[in-house]
């Protein structure tokens, strides 16, 4: 079916969710080949449950400063360009005829920035957009209160909005201030929002060595505000402390960090074990010779249009995405 865009429809596939007591997992994506990797493991998931139209959400940053995602859909670096272009592959990818049509696709604009993100949000056309995360979390809480409060006045009526109650840093960065029940119960009262980030002890593009998610201070937050909470930093979060989400009430978790990073090691190895079909015997000889490739790399196939192409080193990373995307689907719609 088209993308689902309409607020009342878009509550209703979280209503749904959240009877079936699913979180919704929503994928970043930068690129064409990871929304249909994301649609990809979707729909496996939804033929092997036996229910076909299996809620997923897709999202992109616009100016967010830490990672841009929209910049890298082209590489003409253009924001406004990346955005249209994701929006456009997304649309053709839930159209009758698409293998992905019977999924029910959901699409969002993620840390949408109070301040660099302003003409979009103000002005811009949020109609092709499910869900729209408006992110003032850098400045003072009173500050981001009132600007989500405006803007929930402005685009809320026809837009579901996600706010940021407090900021999730990236790793390394310090940690930053956790969310108690009564921020979150203030940051709700104050704004209206229909969904929340709350800092449970995660971060962006970290590895989790360190990190825990407070899953007790989860279930307080919920108390405090409902299931309307959103998870950040998910790839910060051992697999194994990812199963009780829904019942601390999570019901929207975003990924991002863990499609790409389990994705490079898997097309370096096809790289290296293929190295000759990939390169060809002069550039591996090379690498042989300088010692960066070992001595069992095979090297004396000539390079060959089933190596050598952008259309199987995507193929490569859509396999892994695949792979990481279902693990989620797995865990979360039972
Ligand atoms: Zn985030």
């Amino acid at each position: 079916m088209p993308l689902i865009t309409a607020r009342d429809e878009v509550l209703g596939v979280y209503a749904d969710a959240a009877r079936r007591g699913w979180v919704v997992p929503c994928f970043g994506s930068e690129n064409l080949t990871t929304s249909e990797a994301v649609l990809e493991a979707a729909a496996r998931h939804a033929a092997a449950l036996g229910i076909p139209d299996l809620p997923v959400t897709v999202a992109i940053t616009a100016a967010y400063p830490h990672r841009s995602q929209a910049a890298f859909y082209t590489h003409t670096r253009d924001v406004a360009l990346g955005l249209r272009l994701f929006l456009a592959d997304l649309q053709a990818l839930t159209a009758p005829g698409s293998p992905y049509a019977r999924l029910r696709v959901l699409s969002h604009l993620d840390h949408a920035q109070h301040d660099r993100d302003r003409e979009l949000l103000e002005h811009g056309d949020l109609g092709p957009w499910s869900s729209v995360m408006y992110d003032a979390s850098t400045v003072p809480f009173a500050d981001n209160i009132a600007a989500t409060r405006r803007f929930v006045e402005r685009r809320g009526r026809a837009t579901v909005i996600e706010g940021a109650c407090d900021e999730i840093v990236d790793s390394g960065d310090g940690g930053g201030d956790l969310t108690t029940p009564q921020r979150a119960q203030d940051f709700l009262a104050g704004t209206g929002v229909d969904l929340m980030v709350a800092n449970l002890g995660t971060e962006h593009r970290a590895s989790g060595a360190d990190l825990r998610y407070r899953d007790d201070l989860a279930r307080a937050c919920a108390a405090a505000v409902g299931g309307r909470l959103v998870l950040h930093g998910c790839s910060s979060v051992p697999p194994a402390g990812l199963g009780g989400l829904f019942a601390d009430g999570i019901r929207k978790v975003n990924i991002w960090t863990m499609l790409e990073r389990d994705a490079s090691p898997a097309l370096l190895a096809d790289l290296v074990e293929n190295a000759d079909l990939a390169a060809g015997t002069a550039t591996t000889g090379q690498l042989q010779a300088r010692g960066l490739l070992g001595s069992q790399a095979p090297t004396d196939r000539r390079a060959a249009l089933s190596h050598f192409t952008t259309a199987h080193r995507q193929e490569v990373v859509h396999a892994s995405m695949v792979a990481t995307a279902m693990g989620f689907f797995r865990l979360w719609y039972r």
